[in-house]
């Protein structure tokens, strides 16, 4: 049975979808109607060890930097949990990532247009009407068919496997579900982490802090020249703002390319107060008897073997070629995250716009379509800038997104907010 149309429907309840959820929420004129295949809302537990914490202020929350005075904020949500003064004595700008997932929990039980348990699997479009007509199945297999005006799509990004990693079914893991293999390491000999950004470096402090109770060996192995932090002085924040961003979008598609392979430090790096801590940790550790830790940089994993419960992981030390092995019982995966072009876009794929090397084509306002029906959320590292998946701007890009399809300014957009000029006159 089709319903009535919808003026949005949002593939996927991230927190860029979520945030978008919020903001539509208040707006009459429009309805909206958001998708997720997951049972309920859940934002990245698999990693997330009780210390950790969001590398962005609280104040980028899902609402605030579009209206501050949305019941939707997190101020609300510490107010309506009784934690407000708490939070206060606490002063530190970081929220811990369990309690951010809980504050967008607490947002999605206030909202009536999501649906969770429905994988969105295929999505029509009809030239004549110009209306979406998208699918979904619940896990028991129950069809769904609603319409839109306008689809959202905020699939999000999935862990990074290799070719050479994939078909193992040992203790091949990737660091998306450390949290569910953690209580198994403390039974193992040897655990070796590939890959150094943020998620990798927090699992091997998580691991570190523990070696002299489990004594397990501990390696830390990375592609990267060293394990270089995040860049997030104040004047490279402003690359995140909507000037850089609009600078960056103007730029020739190939210096695009060009600029963000070589910004790696303002979005892939580890947070330096964590890589002082592992430090510190490492120097603590190291005294103990039985201390095994190897951290070894500029190292790519070339191809994995298992045999006689272990891996065998074959290297080369990039700078001086040379080669060598490691064996280690677990490998812990952790080289980012990558968008995949979602199946149910499939069916509609020659209406979207395609760059030369097959990426979605990004106008400046987020969409992928000649019509601008179809805008797509976190992607655009390419045509973006590093602003693309940061979070704090996601208000921002939700604010352009409902402007865009109701014609008209509903959020108030800021068009200039650093100090620095990016194109002088
Ligand atoms: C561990 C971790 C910590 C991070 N911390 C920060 C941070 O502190 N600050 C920051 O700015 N960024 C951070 N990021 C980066 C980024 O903000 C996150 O990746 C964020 O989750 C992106 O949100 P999203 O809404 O795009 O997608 P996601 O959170 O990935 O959500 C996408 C959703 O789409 C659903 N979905 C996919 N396909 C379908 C389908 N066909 N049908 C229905 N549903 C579907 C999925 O089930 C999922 O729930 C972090 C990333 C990770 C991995």
């Amino acid at each position: 049975m089709k319903s009535e149309v919808y003026d949005i429907v949002g593939i996927g309840v991230g927190p860029f979808n979520l945030s978008l959820a919020c903001m539509t929420e208040p707006l009459t004129e429009m309805r909206t109607l958001f998708f997720d295949k997951k049972p309920e809302f859940d934002w990245h537990s698999g990693i997330m060890p009780e210390w950790s914490t969001l590398q962005i202020p609280f104040i980028a929350d899902l609402v605030t930097f579009a209206d501050p005075t949305s019941k939707f904020s997190f101020l609300n949500y510490l107010k309506d949990q009784g934690l407000i003064y708490q939070y206060y004595i606490r002063e530190n700008f970081f929220i811990l990532r369990s309690e951010y997932n809980d504050y967008c929990k607490w947002a999605c039980e206030q909202l009536e247009n999501l649906r969770f348990d429905q994988d969105v699997q295929t999505i029509s479009y009809d030239e004549a009407s110009k209306i979406y007509t998208v699918e979904t199945r619940n896990s028991a297999n129950e069809l769904t068919v609603v319409q839109a005006k306008h689809l959202v799509v905020g699939t999000g990004t999935t862990p990074i496997v290799p070719d050479f990693c994939k078909g193992f079914k040992q203790e091949l893991h990737s660091s998306a579900d450390y949290i569910e293999h953690k209580a198994d390491y403390k039974n193992k000999k040897s655990i070796t982490i590939v890959g150094s950004g943020q998620s990798g470096a927090e699992i091997y402090y998580d691991l570190l802090n523990e070696i002299d109770e489990h004594k397990y060996q501990l390696n830390w192995v990375t592609r990267s020249e060293r394990f270089f932090a995040i860049d997030v002085n104040k004047l490279t924040l402003e690359l995140t703002s909507p000037e850089y961003t609009k600078h960056f979008y103007n730029l020739p598609a190939n210096k695009r390319d060009e600029v963000i392979n070589s910004q790696d430090m303002l979005y892939k790096g580890i947070n330096t107060d964590l890589i002082n801590q592992i430090y510190d940790t490492l120097y603590i550790k190291s005294k103990k008897p039985d201390f095994d830790s190897r951290l070894i940089t500029d190292t790519q994993v070339n191809s994995l073997s298992y045999q006689d419960g272990k891996f065998s992981l074959s290297c080369t030390r990039q700078d001086a070629q040379k080669d060598f092995e490691m064996d280690s019982e677990v490998v812990i995966l952790s080289l980012g995250y990558e968008f995949k072009k979602p199946k149910c876009l499939m069916p509609i794929a020659q209406y979207l716009n395609w760059d030369e090397k097959e990426r979605l084509d990004l106008s400046e306002d987020y969409a992928v379509n000649d019509d601008k029906t179809v805008f797509v959320q976190n992607l655009g590292l390419y045509t973006h800038g590093i602003s693309a998946p940061d979070l704090g701007m996601s208000c921002f890009r939700n604010a352009i997104i409902i402007n865009k399809i109701l014609n008209k300014e509903v959020y108030p957009v800021e068009k200039r907010i650093c100090f620095q000029e990016f194109l002088p006159e």
